[in-house]
């Protein structure tokens, strides 16, 4: 299992996006939103995904650098159409602009449609934290098989639809919820198949809906279906995804043709902090609730009571002094997918380094 320092899969992945035809600063912003994704222990939206983003490349279903259509802009309310372009950047782009007009009239809601893979949500929540800015995304996912199965059901009718909201703090978010709404994302259980190993308990059910902890069916042959997480609460969270993304923002819904692709569109929010009142004192009270939350007394066996956003910087601290692992599996398909768009080896480990073995 090759263990990479972070700018060396960063300089991996810039080299495949510019392969797929992405200019530098589009290269630039999806290596840097995937290997950030990996620092964070989110492989499953990691540099992993590099194959399926060439494979939607090669079926024509995401587009390097592509021009986002604007379809509304009435000042605080942006409708953006990705066109499925490629989603780090052009989710990046729309949330920029939401972000600049938040500063201008306090806040913003911004609905982006049909952009191709966004990857972690939390980056978003990140950039807006990074402006001073509450950031909110009820997301879908579709253009894809169905993969949730919600609360009573026996298949899946979903996608993982994520939800995300996060709040400003000294160096980037204080908090950071940022899940999907399945009981793992479809990635993870990718990621258990690619490593050989069970997914965890509650989150699976085979083709005839009972609960099982081998993901080789889902993965392999798109049987059976992830669970919604939180029973009928989970569950409905994951329809209002659906329906706020789909019907609400606009974007391709569930309930459209699939052509097999990963469309992603979000309902977000952006709010401009210090329009609210002191930031000081807004930041004084986001701390109060953290501490107030983490003093409770850590139940049996748990160490610490961590509240949302704490395991991603726990991550990203260990990861960037150790390095990241990639698991035997998910390198190979990287180098494949790599060699399908003409890198050679010499290429491919220049940029990985000595350490790429
Ligand atoms: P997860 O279950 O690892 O974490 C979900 C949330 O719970 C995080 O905010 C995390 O900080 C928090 N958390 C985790 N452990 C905790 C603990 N012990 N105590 C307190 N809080 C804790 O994440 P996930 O649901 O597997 O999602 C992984 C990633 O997948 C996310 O970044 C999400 O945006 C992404 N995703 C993207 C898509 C897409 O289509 N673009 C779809 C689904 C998920």
């Amino acid at each position: 299992m090759p263990t990479l320092s972070s700018q060396a899969l960063k300089a991996v992945t810039h080299l495949i996006a510019r392969r797929m035809g992405s200019d530098d600063k589009e290269a630039e912003q999806v290596a840097d939103h995937l290997v950030r994704a990996n620092l964070a222990g989110h492989d499953s939206h990691g540099v992993g995904m590099l194959p399926t983003y060439v494979r939607l490349l090669k079926d024509g279903l995401l587009v390097p650098n592509q021009t986002a259509a604007t379809i509304l802009d009435a000042g605080a309310l942006l409708v953006i159409d990705a066109r499925r372009g490629y989603g780090q950047r052009m989710a990046a782009d729309a949330v920029g602009r939401a972000i600049a007009r938040a500063k201008q009239m306090g806040a913003c809601v911004l609905a982006l449609r049909n952009s191709a893979h966004i990857g972690r949500i939390g980056t978003y929540a990140e950039q807006a934290a990074a402006a001073g800015c509450v950031f909110t995304a009820f997301v879908n996912v579709a253009d894809h098989h169905d993969v949730q199965a919600t609360w009573g059901a026996a298949e899946p009718r979903l996608g993982t639809n994520p939800f995300c909201a996060g709040v400003p703090g000294a160096d980037g978010p204080a908090l950071l919820l940022d899940m999907a709404t399945t009981t793992i994302a479809g990635g993870k259980a990718r990621v258990a198949y690619n490593k050989g190993v069970p997914v965890p308990d509650g989150c699976l059910i085979d083709a005839d809906g009972n609960p099982t902890n081998d993901p080789t069916g889902f993965i392999r042959d798109h049987t059976g279906a992830l669970r919604s997480f939180g029973m009928h609460k989970g569950s409905g969270l994951a329809v209002m995804c659906e329906v706020m993304a789909a019907a609400v923002a606009g974007g391709q819904g569930a309930f459209h043709e699939a052509k097999g692709g990963v469309v992603n569109s979000m309902l977000a929010t952006v709010i401009d902090l210090s329009k609210l009142g002191d930031p000081a004192a807004i930041a004084a009270d986001i701390q109060a609730v953290k501490a107030h939350v983490k003093s409770a007394k850590p139940a049996p066996g748990f160490d610490d009571v961590l509240v949302p956003g704490e395991p991603e910087r726990n991550y990203a601290a260990k990861r960037m002094a150790q390095g990241i692992e990639v698991d035997a599996t998910t390198w190979r398909d990287i180098r494949a997918a790599a060699g399908s768009l003409g890198v050679t080896a010499a290429e491919f480990d220049q940029a990985a380094g000595s350490n790429a073995a």
